[in-house]
C-alpha cells in the first residue's frame, strides 16, 4: 500500500484544555468565537462526480459483501485524494457493526476510522500517534448515508479534507429510518475553538439513487437489492440463495 509523504504533514497537535473556572477567577471572559463559519466546496472541480460516484459505490458494494441484503448496509471508505492517482487511493474502509459486534457507536464511519487509526500505528504505516492523527487531514471520508450525529461530530474531530455522503438523514427518515434529525453540516460546522479547519468539500447526495435502493426496502416496501427477493417466510428481503 502506498504510504503517505509524512513529511508534508503537520505533526503538531494542539491539546484541548478543559479549565473550570469561577466567576471570581474571570470575572470578564468572552465568548469563544466559533469557527469561521463553513464555506464548503459543494462541486468539487478538480475531482470529477464520476470519481466521486465510483467511491460512493464502493462504499454500498462495501456495505452488501458478505450479504446481499443486509438490514443495515452503511458503509464507508476513506480515500486519499492528494496522492499522484486521479481515481484516489483507497485507505481504509468500515461497514456498519452493530448487530455484528454488539456495539452501538461501530455505525460505518466510527469503524472506518477506527480501522484507519489502527493500520496508521501498526506495522503497514509505522506512524506514531501523533502522525495519525494527523493524517486524516489528507483524507476523504465518503459514506453511502448521511452521517449521524455521533459520526459527524467524529468526521470533525478526525479534521477530514473532505466529506461525501450519499442519501441524506432527511431521505432516510422518508424511508422509515428512525434517525437523529440533525444535519450532518451543521455538526460539522458547529466547531469552536477546534484544532483542524472544517472540511474542504462536503458533497450530499452522491450516487444517492444507487445507495437508496440498500435503504429503501426495510420499512418503505421498495424492492430488494439485486440478489435478494421477499420470501414466502419473511417480509424482508433474503439472499435467493437462502429461500
Ligand atoms: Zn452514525
Amino acid at each position: 500500500m502506498k504510504s503517505f509523504s509524512i513529511a508534508s504533514l503537520p505533526l503538531v497537535i494542539s491539546l484541548t484544555t478543559s479549565c473550570t473556572h469561577s466567576p471570581a477567577d474571570s470575572p470578564s471572559i468572552s465568548p469563544v468565537p466559533r469557527n469561521k463559519p463553513p464555506k464548503y466546496h459543494t462541486t468539487s472541480p478538480k475531482i470529477p462526480l464520476s470519481v466521486r460516484k465510483h467511491w460512493i459505490h464502493q462504499a454500498n458494494t462495501l456495505a452488501l459483501f458478505p450479504y446481499p441484503c443486509p438490514f443495515a448496509a452503511f458503509g464507508t471508505v476513506i480515500v486519499n485524494h492528494t496522492l499522484d492517482n486521479p481515481q484516489g487511493t483507497l485507505i481504509c474502509t468500515g461497514a456498519n457493526q452493530n448487530s455484528l459486534a454488539g456495539n452501538p457507536t461501530l455505525h460505518g464511519e466510527m469503524a472506518a476510522i477506527n480501522n484507519c487509526s489502527s493500520i496508521f500505528v501498526s506495522s503497514a504505516y509505522n506512524m506514531t500517534p501523533a502522525e495519525s492523527l494527523a493524517a486524516f487531514k489528507d483524507l476523504s471520508l465518503y459514506t453511502n448515508a448521511e452521517s449521524c450525529p455521533m459520526c459527524a461530530a467524529a468526521v470533525r474531530w478526525a479534521g477530514f479534507r473532505e466529506y461525501v455522503y450519499g442519501v441524506s438523514i432527511k431521505e432516510l427518515i422518508e424511508l422509515g429510518w428512525g434517525q437523529l434529525d440533525i444535519g450532518s453540516e451543521e455538526v460539522i460546522g458547529s466547531g469552536v475553538g477546534m484544532r483542524d479547519q472544517d472540511p474542504e468539500v462536503v458533497l450530499g447526495g452522491v450516487g444517492s439513487e444507487e445507495s437508496k435502493v440498500l435503504f429503501g426496502w426495510q420499512f418503505a416496501g421498495g424492492d430488494c437489492p439485486s440478489g435478494c427477493e421477499r420470501g414466502e417466510r419473511s417480509d424482508g428481503c433474503l439472499p435467493v440463495e437462502l429461500e
